[in-house]
């Protein structure tokens, strides 16, 4: 199996439930920068009620503090890794490849959870976080296309991408995932 993967789709695609059930199975480090966001917020850190104001608005917080937070966990040199959440726009694509060069662990798969809109606004306004009012969802959908969607391009390049279909089912798409993963072993 695959030990340095990411996760790569808009929000709703269901990126942090599998990548959760994925990470169990296979011990891997589950890196979701959302939910280590969201832990200062719980944690009313300084950080966390800066950042709380961004993710609020559906916006992305600052490069800078994604990637330390990213290189905090990566230089504990981890055995295996999914990268959930991050990279977000290019310049987070190209400063985690400079860094994973340096740490000579470069990313092996990266799987795109492909969704239907109509589908993702239904999921996530099911879902009920803060960040999950109708507005915002629309805002964090824009915020994706514009600064996120090309990166599915940026990894197509470099020959490491696979789509994965995800509207089914968690059942569904954990097997899609899985059989895509044991395809590339
Ligand atoms: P998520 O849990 O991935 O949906 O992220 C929730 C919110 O956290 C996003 O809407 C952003 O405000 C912020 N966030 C998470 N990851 C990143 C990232 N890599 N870059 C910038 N902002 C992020």
């Amino acid at each position: 199996m695959k030990q340095r993967l990411l996760f790569l789709g808009p929000p709703g695609a269901g990126k942090g439930t599998q990548a959760e059930l994925l990470c169990q199975k296979e011990r891997l480090l589950h890196l979701s920068t959302g939910d280590l966001l969201r832990a200062e917020v719980a944690a009313e850190t300084s950080l966390g009620k800066q950042a709380a104001l961004v993710m609020n608005r559906g916006e992305l917080v600052s490069d800078d503090l994604v990637l330390s937070m990213v290189e905090n966990r990566l230089n504990e040199r981890p055995e295996g890794w999914l990268l959930d959440g991050f990279p977000r726009n290019v310049i987070q694509a190209e400063s985690l490849e400079v860094l994973l060069e340096k740490i000579d662990q470069p990313i092996e798969l990266v799987l795109f959870l492909d969704v239907d809109d109509e589908l993702l606004l239904e999921r996530l306004l099911a879902r009920g976080r803060p960040d999950d009012t109708e507005d915002v969802i629309r805002h964090r959908l824009d915020v994706y296309r514009e600064k996120t969607a090309p990166l599915t391009d940026y990894y197509s390049q470099r020959k490491i991408l696979k789509t994965v279909k995800a509207d089914g089912n968690i059942k569904a798409i954990q097997r899609s995932i899985e059989e895509v993963l044991n395809l590339m072993v």
